[in-house]
């Protein structure tokens, strides 16, 4: 089978592209703070460099400078800053500004060092606490994990990477993720990094797997949701944000986490002695694993993986077939909240929704029409998972388990069982009856609908 998604490649030759360095400036429009805040967001997409914030706050005055390449500032100033991410330039201007942040390493106690680094030594099972190892690291979850899965992959003797350039990348990586957001953020990337290893391990996978897929799944996992806004697409895409133009409101969200993903690759000069060609044939594979991740495109991918499934013609020796399975495996790690147990799937819900009803008051706020799932008046966690369980998450496992029929493919459909009963007497409590799913996902994803998980 041909898997083929043509995708544009950078040439490597030619400097980062200016949108993906002005998602310093995009950051500062589409994040929480700025996007959230007191002008309009219909106005701030549609006014890069314009937005009149008090010219002594220093965070707008970088954001007029980054958005408006009229504006004079010095060369020297200016390539500095280039070089700097929006959150990464807010800690270093703290710095310069002699505002000191607590150097997170320095105030973790050896007991914290030490409980982590147990944690790690776990890191393959499937009820792996991230919350917990988030607490132990100090917010550092997505770098220490991601570290240590490179060496115990032996990716980092492999590729001869440079450890301090490795870590680098993987502290901008977690610090372009908007700690505000209370789903989007590092910690869910970490989360979804140590799904990705749990199938990378998985037997069918584990024995065909090149170090080349293990490096890619790895840098796509955490970099999936990269600079993620926190709010959806249909949101950008209404409020006329430039990202929607730029992507032609496909995709948005996912081209902008791979294009400042190889931002970062290219900045942190990580992979600066492989050949030009396998630096670019790597940045065009992250893209088709990041890009799989588009939750609307999901009724696709199944169809392509249940007919695979269904002719029993998946060949892991071939390439193309062993990056199609890796798209379906981040895609699984994606979205598997409802498959982890009660206690850390119950957390990321509620996080999910929080963020979901975030959006839903901004768009109340500002009459722009509240999206699905994102009215707090009318919509209830239970509601959402429920749906969100019975739409997308049981179809894509149970295709997943017909592929990968192990103990850990059970262990996640139990959970997922297990998880949708627990929403279920949660709704019955709060409405009465039991039966009330929303219907949302299934105007999202008709085609797919229902599907009751299949397991050979
Ligand atoms: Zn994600």
């Amino acid at each position: 089978m041909e898997v083929c998604y043509q995708l544009p490649v950078l040439p490597l030759d030619r400097p980062v592209p200016q949108h993906v360095l002005s998602r310093r400036g995009a950051i500062s429009f589409s994040s929480s703070s700025a996007l959230f805040g007191c002008p309009n967001p219909r106005q701030l997409s549609q006014r890069r460099g314009a937005i009149s914030y008090d010219s002594s706050d220093q965070t707008a005055l970088y954001i007029r400078m980054l958005a408006n390449s009229e504006i004079e500032v010095s060369v020297s100033a200016r390539n500095v800053r280039r070089l700097l991410s929006f959150q990464r330039y807010l800690r270093s201007s703290r710095f310069f500004r002699g505002i000191t942040v607590p150097n997170s390493s320095n105030i973790l106690d050896d007991d914290y060092n030490g409980q982590a680094k147990c944690m790690l030594e776990k890191v393959g099972n499937w009820n792996f606490d991230i919350f917990l190892f988030d607490r132990l690291t100090n917010g550092n979850s997505l770098v220490s994990l991601t570290f240590h899965l490179f060496n115990l992959h032996g990716l980092i003797e492999h590729f001869q990477l440079d450890t301090m350039k490795l870590r680098r990348f993987l502290v901008m990586v977690q610090e372009d993720y908007h700690s505000q957001n209370p789903y989007h953020n590092a910690v869910h990337a970490a989360d979804v990094t140590q799904a990705m290893h749990c199938y990378l391990k998985e037997p069918k996978l584990s024995k065909s797997l090149t170090p080349w897929d293990v490096l890619l799944s790895l840098i796509a996992a955490a970099t999936h949701d990269l600079d993620h806004p926190g709010v959806n697409q249909p949101f950008l895409i209404k409020t006329n944000h430039y990202l929607a133009t730029l992507y032609k409101n496909t995709s948005v969200l996912e081209n902008h986490h791979w294009r400042s993903a190889v931002g970062l690759l290219r900045e942190s000069g990580l992979f600066a002695h492989m050949s030009l060609e396998n630096r670019q044939l790597m940045e065009s594979q992250i893209g088709d694993l990041i890009l799989a991740t588009d939750i609307s495109q999901q009724n696709e991918y199944l169809s392509m993986f249940r007919s695979h499934l269904d002719r029993g013609d998946l060949c892991l020796e071939n390439a193309n077939h062993r990056h199609f399975i890796l798209q379906m495996a981040l895609k699984c790690a994606d979205i598997c909240n409802p498959c982890r147990t009660w206690e850390l799937s119950k957390q990321w819900s509620e996080k999910v929704t929080e963020e979901f009803f975030h959006q839903g008051d901004i768009e109340k706020k500002y009459h722009l029409g509240v999206s699905p799932l994102c009215d707090r008046q009318t919509e209830t966690i239970a509601n959402i998972q429920i749906g969100f369980m019975t739409y997308l998450v049981e179809p894509l496992f149970g295709e997943w388990a017909r592929f990968s029929n192990t103990r850990l493919s059970q262990t996640m459909l139990g959970h997922l069982g297990l998880n949708k009963a627990s929403w279920k007497g949660v709704q019955r409590e709060q409405l009465g009856s039991g039966d009330d799913v929303d219907p949302t996902f299934e105007e999202m994803d008709s085609d797919i609908l229902p599907q009751e998980p299949r397991l050979s």
